[in-house]
């Protein structure tokens, strides 16, 4: 009697089989992901192949409304509500890709807005700590982050100013809000020999993206082009 059991079995799995790989072409987004990572990302000089691969992997549209997905794979940013954006693809690129992650390392994020870029690090990193000011926004895409199984990210609703000093120190830190200046808090919280992003200058216009190495006491800046991101709020704005 097990001789049938195990020929259904069999096709079950079978069929499975064909249903997955079928699912997997019929993917929505699959090519314009695929056009994204080609033209506005490869094409413009991203050449690690961790990044590639991620921004591949990730499905930017589940991180946006549903009206908007059409557009989730075009180079630009797009609304997150609550007059927030997701950042434009190839700058969350030039972002993760100028941190040189590995894999050991554990990052924080602040400014989780719709969790995208979040979810690219928790698919290179060991460990994502990630900080919202935005309550609607923080509890939205700790849901999202939850619901697509990224166990190894930690987001919490408050005040990245101040980083998250009982998880601290981090190899890597990465502020995908405007500041004039580099929160101290966050460079206290960063390793020594760590690598802090920050686009920095006035948060009305454009801000240069900068890439602060911490050397001992020691601060390094690299800057990598001008880029225009929403203000950080809170603290950062009353210094
Ligand atoms: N990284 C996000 C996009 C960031 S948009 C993504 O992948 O979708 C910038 C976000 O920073 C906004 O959601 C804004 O509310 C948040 N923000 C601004 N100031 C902040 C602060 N002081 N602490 C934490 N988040 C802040």
């Amino acid at each position: 009697m097990t001789y049938p059991l195990k020929i259904l079995g069999a096709a079950f799995l079978f069929n499975l089989l064909i249903i997955s790989a079928s699912s997997c072409e019929d993917e929505p987004f699959a090519k314009e992901r695929q056009i994204m990572v080609e033209q506005d990302i490869k094409g413009r000089g991203i050449a690690d192949k961790k990044i590639l691969n991620v921004m591949l992997k990730v499905k930017r549209h589940l991180f946006v409304d549903k009206e908007l997905q059409g557009q989730a794979y075009a180079d630009h940013p797009l609304p997150i509500g609550e007059g927030q954006t997701i950042s434009q693809p190839y700058v969350v690129a030039l972002m993760t890709e100028a941190l040189k992650l590995k894999p050991a390392d554990r990052v924080l994020e602040i400014g989780t807005g719709s969790g995208y870029q979040a979810a690219l690090l928790a698919e290179i990193v060991k460990e994502v700590y990630t900080i919202e000011i935005r309550k609607g926004l923080a509890d939205m895409a700790a849901k999202r982050l939850k619901g697509l199984d990224y166990g190894n990210v930690n987001a919490k609703y408050g005040d990245g100013y101040f980083g998250w000093e009982e998880a601290a120190p981090f190899d890597a830190i990465i502020i995908t809000a405007a500041a004039n200046h580099i929160p101290p808090p966050l460079i206290k919280q960063l390793k020594d020999g760590g690598r802090l992003i920050i686009p920095l200058g006035s948060t009305f216009y454009y801000q240069t993206l900068t890439l602060v190495t911490k050397q001992g006491k020691e601060l390094s800046m690299e800057q990598l082009g001008g880029v225009s991101f929403v203000p950080m709020v809170g603290k950062a704005q009353k210094r």
